[in-house]
């Protein structure tokens, strides 16, 4: 399982479905990917079983988009079918996830409560409404996600595409390794290095807790306690 973005000078779903090709070592039972179409609308195309069929779906459906998110879905919570496929997503936001969130259940039932209707079966799929809470809420698409992390028991790599952004793509770690790559003009992330060999050897790994904002030109690093941080730039030791 594995999770790949990309902010790009192009359509990037091609090279969505290769980082997740790399990522393929890891086993998985589902794929899907997200992208921003005309008007900053999130769009996905999500498919049961090998990457392959998510080929497919993508050829009799293009996505077109510039900036983009991608999972390989190692299913832990509900069958592995195109509707728990990831990415999950209301109108206002997709996210892939790899973990497990523990605490799914209360944060459901609180969530259902105030009136977000539930689509799959899965644990991950509360980060999406929590996270759409906090933006009907009011707040911007970083203190949105910095609003729900803390909320969030369990293991978890994510990554984070909003609507009405196409210059952003937020990512976070807990239990669950995650890196970023540095392109030009471009910018990436990905579970490891080895994903992004393609695009570039030049990354930054997240450490336990940290989160982060990208954009085309830049990273900002946050601890757990959300103070800004640096990370070291290194050579990915994977080659293209
Ligand atoms: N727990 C999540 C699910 O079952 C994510 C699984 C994964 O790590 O791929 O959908």
């Amino acid at each position: 399982c594995g999770i790949v973005g990309i902010l790009g000078a192009g359509p990037v779903a091609d090279q969505i479905v290769e980082a997740l090709k790399r990522l393929e070592y890891r086993g998985y039972d589902s794929a899907g990917i997200a992208t921003l179409e005309g008007d900053g609308a999130l769009d996905r195309r999500r498919a049961p079983g090998k990457l392959k069929n998510l080929e497919v779906r993508l050829s009799n459906a293009p996505l077109r988009g510039a900036i983009g998110i991608g999972h390989t879905r190692w299913a832990t919570h509900g069958k592995p079918n195109e509707t728990n496929a990831h990415p999950h997503a209301s109108e206002r936001v997709a996210i892939v996830h790899n973990g497990i969130i523990e605490n799914f259940r209360e944060l459901r039932d609180e969530l259902a409560a105030q009136g977000h209707v539930f689509a799959t079966e899965t644990d991950s799929e509360v980060v999406a409404h929590l996270v759409t809470a906090e933006l009907d809420a009011g707040k911007a698409p970083k203190d949105a996600v910095a609003a729900a992390l803390p909320r969030l028991h369990g293991a978890f790599a994510l990554a984070f595409l909003f609507a009405g952004e196409p210059d952003l793509l937020i990512g976070a770690r807990r239990g669950a390794p995650l890196a970023m790559g540095y392109g030009d003009g471009e910018m990436y992330l990905g579970s490891d290095g080895l994903a992004l060999a393609p695009f570039t050897d030049e990354v930054s790994y997240l450490e336990e807790g940290d989160w982060m904002v990208l954009t085309r030109h830049s990273v900002e690093f946050y601890d757990e306690s959300d103070r800004r941080v640096s990370r070291p730039k290194q050579k990915s030791l994977a080659s293209a």
